[in-house]
């Protein structure tokens, strides 16, 4: 191994705790490096509580619409384009991503690209996109690696092509049902969303794991209502 580089805090992860006490430390003079592996800025920003709002936003506008009625506004043949209501999302965290830029050149912490590993006691390897690595130590190593959504093992669930947070997102098309497994408040925020367009989609949660035997038989049912989109979303934050 390289002679590691010398930092006083080393962050694995730019999500929410990582990039603040990267920004903090280097501000008050320390040298920090943050390393990220695909999000700038975490989840927040490009793939959870943003980008659903923006979402959740459209919604509500949606419902608006349908009742224009209600406040005397007349309009004909409206519909809603999810391809730009996921165009509004990208370029929203486009722009979120431009700041969280900004914010590591004005407080000096670096931000580095790449995936990191622990290779020894305070000390990490980061792969880098081009292939490369670098390695660095630091007085404080901070893990701050967040969650990761999985998919349950409920029968006939993999099959049916499931979409996770993530995804749900990215759709481009309303779907005529949603089944969501898992009634958080991240499923209760996408329910609400689905049901408050034209389509009513159903909104389904049930989180309970002995409920598994009445959720397959959801999925499965919801598979057979052609010409529906059947979509089921699972999520459920795991810890590596
Ligand atoms: C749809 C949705 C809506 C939400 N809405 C809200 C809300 O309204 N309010 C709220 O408070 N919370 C909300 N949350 C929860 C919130 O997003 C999370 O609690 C928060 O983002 C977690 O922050 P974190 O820093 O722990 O992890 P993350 O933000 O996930 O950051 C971890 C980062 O580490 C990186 N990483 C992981 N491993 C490595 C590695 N080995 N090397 C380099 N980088 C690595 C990941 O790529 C990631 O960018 C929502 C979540 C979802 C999914």
């Amino acid at each position: 191994m390289p002679t590691p580089e010398q930092y006083d805090v080393v962050v694995l992860g730019s999500g929410e705790a990582g990039k603040y006490i990267a920004w903090t430390q280097a501000k008050k003079g320390k040298r920090a490096i943050v390393m990220e592996r695909r999000y700038i800025g975490g989840s927040c920003p490009n793939i959870a509580c943003l980008p659903s709002k923006n979402i959740i936003h459209s919604a509500k506008v949606a419902s608006y619409f349908a009742r224009s009625e209600e406040f005397g506004i007349t309009k004909d043949n409206w519909q809603i384009h999810m391809t730009g209501v996921r165009d509004g999302k990208r370029k929203m965290v486009e722009g979120l991503v431009d700041m969280h830029l900004a914010n590591f050149k004005s407080s000096g912490a670096e931000l580095l690209l790449g995936s990191g590993r622990f290779i020894a006691p305070k000390t990490v390897e980061v792969s880098l996109p081009d292939g490369g690595s670098r390695f660095l130590h630091g007085e404080n190593v901070i893990i701050s690696t967040g969650s990761r959504a999985t998919i349950e093992p409920i029968p006939g669930l993999r099959e049916s092509g499931p979409l996770t947070h993530i995804e749900a997102l990215e759709l481009d098309h309303l779907p005529e049902h949603l089944l969501i497994v898992g009634g958080g408040y991240i499923g209760l925020e996408f329910a609400q969303a689905m049901r408050n367009s034209p389509k009513r989609c159903a909104g389904s949660a049930a989180k309970s794991r002995s409920s598994n035997e009445t959720l397959a038989w959801l999925i499965e049912k919801t598979k057979m209502s052609p010409p529906c989109s059947a979509t089921s979303f699972a999520m459920k934050a795991s810890r590596f």
